[in-house]
């Protein structure tokens, strides 16, 4: 019988590949999701982590001619590996990690993107990573990013990013009134912990589930579970509205890392500045309505 791999060394190795000049919080994170895969018998490394500006410099002139700051980073002898320029990847701000699958033995990389490594990518969202596989124009399957918000032109400003995990930033006091709201809102009764876990995730559903049924009287069940038919019973609500509806997504977006200021109800200014960020982030379509597209990527 073989030996597995323990998850010691996974962590070890990772640490070892994500250097210096990670985000804490993005780094403990990345940690709790190697662990949280090995308890499910999924073994995962991590391959990349922060990297500088002269090392994204050296893959960016994989396959091209390139020169940054005075120097020749040209490597025609490479296939080219990525579209960001120094500056223009969240690795550089230690917010954004590689992963692959390794064998059961830990002696081999597996790159295929199966279920296994589908599995890896859900727990990396449910613990506040945007999926480069959900994109659209092009897919990143290995890459896991936080962006608190912020865009590289900001970050390269030297902007910092407010950044949240569920699982890691334990004791949030927004997330603790928040999980009171839904608790005498909407009759749960889950924990006040201030930690956005998968009951507080499924209480604020039900919460939506609830004002679409009340209050644009939608057919659905009232479960806490997302699927195609909560998808398709949600409206569009954008700048100006004022309902329970609104305070759903101002909770959900808070969850994501997008504060909207205040958890008033009311669709304003900075609730339509944190959804436009979301978006962008998210990478899809960017046009401040909170509708079908929107919604699903909050909660699915
Ligand atoms: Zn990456």
């Amino acid at each position: 019988m073989k030996v597995k791999v323990a998850l010691r060394i996974l962590l070890e190795r990772s640490v070892k590949k994500m250097g210096k000049g990670m985000n804490p919080i993005v780094k403990t994170a990345a940690l709790e999701m190697i662990e949280l895969a090995y308890n499910e018998g999924i073994y995962v490394q991590i391959s990349a982590g922060y990297r500088s500006l002269e090392e994204q410099a050296s893959l960016y002139g994989q396959g091209r001619v390139y020169i940054y700051n005075g120097k020749n980073y040209s490597n025609l002898a490479k296939p080219n590996v990525t579209n960001a320029k120094p500056g223009q990847s969240y690795h550089n701000f230690g917010l954004a990690i590689d992963f692959f699958i390794v064998s059961d033995d830990g002696k081999k990389a597996i790159w295929t993107v199966n279920s296994k490594w589908q599995r890896v990518a859900a727990i990396g969202k449910e613990l506040g990573f945007i999926w480069g596989g959900d994109w659209s124009s092009f897919k990143d399957y290995p890459h896991l990013e936080m962006t608190g918000g912020l865009s590289y032109k900001q970050l390269q400003a030297g902007k910092k990013p407010y950044i949240t995990s569920p699982k890691t930033s334990k004791g949030d006091g927004h997330i603790m009134s928040i999980q009171k709201t839904i608790n005498s809102r909407y009759k749960t009764s889950i924990a006040v912990d201030g930690v956005y876990g998968p009951k507080t995730r499924s209480a604020l559903i039900k919460g939506l589930q609830v004002e679409l049924y009340k209050q644009f009287n939608k057919k659905l069940v009232v479960d806490g579970k997302w699927g195609p038919k909560t998808k398709n019973a949600t409206v569009t609500i954008k700048k100006g509205a004022s309902c329970n509806i609104t305070w759903i997504l101002q909770a959900a977006l808070y969850m994501k890392g997008f504060n909207p200021d205040t958890l008033d109800g009311e669709f304003g200014g900075k609730t339509e500045a944190a959804l436009y960020k979301y978006q962008k982030a998210s990478r899809i379509s960017a046009d401040k309505l909170a509708g079908k597209v929107t919604w699903n990527e909050l909660f699915a």
